[in-house]
């Protein structure tokens, strides 16, 4: 089972997979750079080595990395627009360096409330990129909880960026599902679970569903709000998760915590994962 968490990279991506043995991780996210800031960074080929080595010599069956938070695809203004491109292709380059399985980025958000727009020059400016960076790292698009003008918050428009897509390019695009976002932007993962699942069949596809954030949530149901709280201790509870890790639809699919880590990083992730695991029995 590919099941893992968001670990540091803290010193360097080389340490990324002696962090993701201390917690017992088959699956890791990690950000290849500081997420609040522009600032560019390159991953040195040494750097890239040792981690690569790393996750291949600790049996880790799936990497990806996180986005940087400041990237906005879908924005109207135009400067923002081409910076954002820029660091996106940023993020690529050095995933593909690291030899990640997918990037995981949010559809943005349209600032100017063209909907319409954003999602089209999101899925327009992510085949550029995907055309000037070959390779085989995924991107994904995450789920969002849907606050103002954010888009992603509906299966119906991940589906649309896709279908926008060149199928030149599809093939290098799928989604990840946040457990947290999705019930907050109103699909009922507690009481109606099969339904969200049949919704998102309906839509996106299973088959382009390709990772899934395991998070618990801090708010309400459908409060387009987004704070992850540990497995089992928010609004979702426990038994989301426990249909989850018992789905063979999903039994696949790599499964990566995003909770908080408090003090002790490698405790907490430790703890959500033992709850994770003790679902399976
Ligand atoms: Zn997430
Ligand atoms: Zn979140």
């Amino acid at each position: 089972m590919l099941l893992g968490a968001h670990v540091s990279t803290a010193g360097g991506c080389c340490n990324a997979p002696g962090r993701a043995e201390e917690i017992g991780a088959t699956a890791i996210q990690i950000f290849t750079k500081q997420p609040n800031r522009w600032a560019e960074v390159e991953v040195g080929e040494e750097d890239a080595a040792t981690f690569r080595d790393g996750i291949a010599s600790r049996a880790i069956g799936y990497t990806n990395a996180h986005d940087s938070y400041l990237i906005n695809l879908a924005t109207a203004d135009p400067v923002l627009r081409d910076r954002s491109l820029e660091a996106f292709k940023g993020e690529l380059r050095r995933a593909e360096r690291l030899g990640l399985d997918a990037l995981v980025t949010h559809p943005g958000n349209a600032t100017d409330g063209d909907m319409a727009r954003g999602l089209a020059q999101n899925a327009a400016l992510i085949e550029q990129a995907l055309e000037e960076v070959p390779g085989s790292t995924m991107v994904l698009l995450e789920t969002t909880a849907g606050a103002g003008r954010v888009l992603g918050s509906t299966f119906e428009e991940l589906a649309e960026i896709i279908d926008r897509i060149s199928p030149l390019q599809r093939h290098r695009v799928g989604v990840c599902l946040d457990t947290c976002h999705v019930y907050s932007a109103g699909y009922d993962l507690r009481e109606d679970y099969d339904g969200v699942i049949a919704r998102l069949a309906d839509t996106v596809g299973l088959d382009r569903l390709r990772l899934l954030h395991l998070n618990d949530s801090k708010c309400a149901f459908g409060s387009k709000k987004d704070r992850h709280e540990a497995i089992g201790e928010g609004t979702l509870g426990d038994e989301p998760f426990r249909r989850i890790m018992t789905d063979e639809r999903l039994a696949p699919l790599p499964k990566v915590l995003e909770t908080p880590k408090g003090d002790d990083h490698a405790a907490a992730d430790r703890a959500n994962l033992a709850r994770l695991r003790s679902f399976l029995s």
